[in-house]
């Protein structure tokens, strides 16, 4: 589903760089395909032992809960992201992979603290809510004001300064991430714009069950900063009936979010070394960090713990590449994207070395196969669906007209094909960024499937004798 696409491309359009294809961009007419250049008769083998060992394996399962269950979510800045990476490095090096190291990198270290909402009349009670990352906070008795509720922003622009000195509350319908999440990214500043002196915003979400979504949000530098937050689709609806009554709610909102100094993290990486050509890298990758909210289970623990488990299944079955498979970690996708510039930065001179680079940050729900990038060259997406034929008995061998990530993102943009892992996303957003991402949303033979088609690709792609192009 290509919502699902924008996901990852939202994140570069928050972060203001160029992103390879805006999120409600047509789909490109198909081009017919030249034949494909590589022959994967000889890979049918492996395929089938790659996928056996994965669905009867529960490594991926049980790291996955150690990760969740014992250390939890995993914010930038936060112990438990620093305890993570010390248990990844310490369990990589066990399971025997090759240049296990922590590159570090410095992360802004952003804090909730405690934080509150609620109605002072017309009827007094609390509701449900969860700030926004990287929002300021309030004085510490509060925000009191009235509440204005508007269903776009179009609605905002024709009350302009009636909003002055009023809390904005916007109550936008899900119409797919990737359009409805600008409410949550510029919502605030806005709405600031008008004299506004707090936001509220509509979870980005189709479905809810009272349960608030977080998410990334940014300050248009030139308005004043104000407050903001999320709030459930039952918040917004209650707050929408009131306010189309004429019932002038008046709200409370409580926020004590603020930035820390920086703080030290580190992205993760591991390999399995290449045979004949080890300086060629198959990148396959995840983020880290997390929300500061539930578990960070499908998002994106259960991401790096694909890329992770795909090279170690890979390890214990003796199948050892010509290319080299790389495992990157990256710390700060969610709010900063430090973790991806970092890497950049610090592999400049082998980003030609990447024939490939693979992200899976759409949760580990059952796999479909991949999203290629619109730019790939139309002899590599001729290849790739080739080898995705050795994933046609589990059902993951769709690829997708376009695809990439967050995090590869800085890579792609120096020329590096990227692509994602994609997944049947139509249970992601009921949970994405809520204390309702655990692992018992997880389901085990899904993760391993996940699991499966990621060793496969980068499996396939990095052992072929000829040139991946
Ligand atoms: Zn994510």
């Amino acid at each position: 589903m290509r919502f699902l696409r924008s996901l990852a491309l939202l994140f570069t359009l928050i972060y203001g760089v160029q992103a390879q294809q805006p999120p409600g961009s047509p789909t490109p007419t198909p081009v017919p395909l030249p034949s494909p250049t590589i022959k994967i008769d000889r890979y049918r083998a492996a395929a089938a032992r790659i996928i056996g060992a994965a669905l009867t394996s529960d490594r991926a399962y049980s790291r996955l809960a150690h990760l969740t269950d014992h250390i939890g979510n995993r914010i930038s800045g936060s112990q438990n992201l620093e305890r993570g990476i010390e248990w990844a490095v310490t369990e990589m090096k066990r399971d025997g992979l090759d240049n296990v190291r922590a590159e570090k990198v410095m992360v802004p270290h952003w804090v909730r603290g405690e934080e509150s909402l609620e109605m002072l009349t017309p009827v007094p009670r609390k509701l449900q809510m969860l700030g926004l990352g990287n929002s300021v906070g309030t004085p510490a008795e509060g925000i009191s004001a009235e509440a204005v509720v508007v269903r776009s922003f179009d609605e905002l622009d024709r009350l302009g300064e009636q909003v002055r000195g009023k809390i904005v509350v916007y109550n936008a319908p899900f119409v797919n991430y990737g359009a409805t999440v600008s409410y949550r990214s510029e919502g605030a500043s806005r709405a600031a714009r008008y004299g506004a002196v707090a936001a509220l915003v509509r979870s980005i979400t189709p479905v809810s069950l009272q349960t608030p979504h977080t998410g990334a949000m940014t300050y248009d530098a030139n308005q004043p900063k104000i407050p903001v937050a999320a709030v459930t689709i039952e918040v917004a609806e209650f707050l929408q009936r009131m306010n189309d009554r004429g019932d002038r709610p008046t709200l409370r909102l409580k926020m004590e979010a603020k930035f820390l100094p920086d703080a030290e993290s580190a992205n993760v990486i591991a390999e399995l070394k290449g045979s004949e050509k080890p300086d060629e890298i198959v990148l396959i990758s995840g983020h880290f960090d997390s929300w500061d909210v539930g578990q960070g289970a499908h998002d994106d623990g259960g991401g790096c713990i694909v890329a992770w488990e795909a090279v170690r299944l890979l390890k214990e079955l003796g199948l050892k590449p010509r290319r080299t498979i790389r495992v990157v970690l990256y710390t700060n996708e969610e709010n900063g994207l430090r973790g991806g510039n970092a890497y950049r930065d610090a592999h400049r001179a082998e980003i030609v070395k990447h024939i490939l680079a693979i992200e899976s940050d759409s949760g580990v729900y059952r796999p479909e196969g991949f999203g290629l990038a619109a730019t790939a060259p139309l002899q590599m997406r001729s290849n790739m669906q080739e080898i995705a034929k050795l994933l046609s008995g589990i059902g993951a061998d769709q690829i997708a007209a376009s695809g990439g990530g967050a995090d590869i993102g800085p890579i792609v943009r120096e020329g590096v094909v990227g692509a994602s892992l994609d997944v049947n996303g139509e249970h992601y957003f009921d949970i994405h960024h809520t204390p309702a991402d655990t692992l018992d949303k997880v389901n085990p033979r899904e993760l391993a499937l996940c699991v499966a088609t990621m060793a496969v690709m980068a499996y396939t792609v990095a052992d072929l004798p000829e040139p991946f192009k």
